[in-house]
């Protein structure tokens, strides 16, 4: 069988918003306490999208406003994006709307999947951030939008296998013209 295609994902977020802990909880069902990732790191891993496979390599960085001297490359042919907030934290959400202009300002609006995520759904009590709220500002940036949990595995490869499903299906349109 031919090579599956392969989409570059990138991870973008405040610090602490659960950014490797939902591609942990993506790639290998697990949760723990990780280390802070320093510079850049990629995972990948295949899905599969009815009969089709494709293979995603999901890049997370520790986000902070000096990446671009770690991980200058990290926007460089990424065909998606995750913008990750913190339910639980109003700051994260404001953040989000900025890391959205910096991504504008690195890659064409139109050449880029992106999908606004609101996890620790987990933390209710504490929510600070609605979900009409997240669901709002996606729908004025036309951008995807789910709440998570990577703790209890909420909606996690739901994220991950609608971005695949959308991914492959405007490939195959950009195939066709
Ligand atoms: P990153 O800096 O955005 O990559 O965030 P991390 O993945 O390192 O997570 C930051 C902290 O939030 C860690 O202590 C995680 O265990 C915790 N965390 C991540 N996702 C969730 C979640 O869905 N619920 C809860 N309660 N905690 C989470």
């Amino acid at each position: 069988p031919s090579q599956p295609r392969a989409f570059k994902l990138v991870l973008l977020g405040s610090g602490s918003v659960g950014k490797s802990s939902l591609a942990l909880r993506y790639v290998k069902n697990d949760f723990k306490n990780i280390l802070p990732t320093v510079g850049c790191a990629f995972f990948t891993k295949v899905v599969d999208v009815g009969t089709t496979s494709l293979k995603l390599e999901i890049w997370d960085t520790a986000g902070q406003e000096k990446y671009h001297s770690v991980c200058h490359l990290y926007f460089r042919g990424a065909n998606a994006a995750l913008l990750v907030y913190d339910i639980t934290r109003k700051d994260s959400f404001l953040k989000a709307q900025q890391w959205l202009k910096d991504l504008e300002k690195e890659l064409h609006p139109e050449e880029v999947l992106v999908m606004l995520v609101g996890n620790k759904t987990d933390l209710s009590k504490e929510r600070e951030v609605t979900f009409q709220e997240g669901k709002e500002f996606a729908e004025s940036q036309k951008l995807l939008f789910m709440e998570t949990s990577a703790k209890l595995n909420y909606q996690v490869s739901e994220v991950f296998s609608a971005m695949a499903q959308e991914l492959l299906q405007r490939d195959d349109r950009e195939g066709q013209a």
